[in-house]
């Protein structure tokens, strides 16, 4: 391979256009044998008891199976679902009462890319809830 000196200097701006659909492709292909995937559903296990039903593409030859951007977001959220519920990581915090509400603190951390400083509460029971911070 021939070496080729690169003078910074000269290097002019490139413009890019990347076509909307390259991270959508129509179509997807096996990265071991090059076929054109097909549609199918996979039944994912969660836990002993739960499962979720996700569309994915297979290889017609070697049967590999791929997830979809949406499908693979939404079983990451079903994991952390799982393991919010079976409670092996968690941090307590002290309550506030103002007669009317109960206030806690979040840690930053928690809160990575706030816009609207909003908080969704969704009742899991009586006394649980799952928070999501928008
Ligand atoms: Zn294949």
């Amino acid at each position: 391979m021939k070496e080729e000196n690169i003078d910074l200097d000269k290097l002019t701006k490139a413009k890019f256009e990347i076509d909307k659909s390259a991270f959508r492709p129509k179509t997807l292909h096996c990265s071991n044998c090059k076929l054109k995937l097909t549609k199918t559903q996979m039944d994912i296990p969660i836990d002993e008891t739960l499962y979720a039903v996700v569309l994915a593409f297979e290889c017609p030859k070697c049967h590999k199976k791929y997830l979809g951007l949406e499908d693979a977001k939404r079983l990451d959220r079903a994991m952390v679902f799982k393991r919010a519920m079976s409670k092996d990581f968690k941090m307590t915090r002290n309550l506030s009462f103002d007669g009317d509400n109960y206030t806690f603190r979040i840690p930053k951390e928690f809160t990575h890319d706030v816009n609207k400083r909003k908080i969704e509460i969704i009742p899991l029971g009586a006394k649980e809830f799952c928070a999501v911070v928008e």
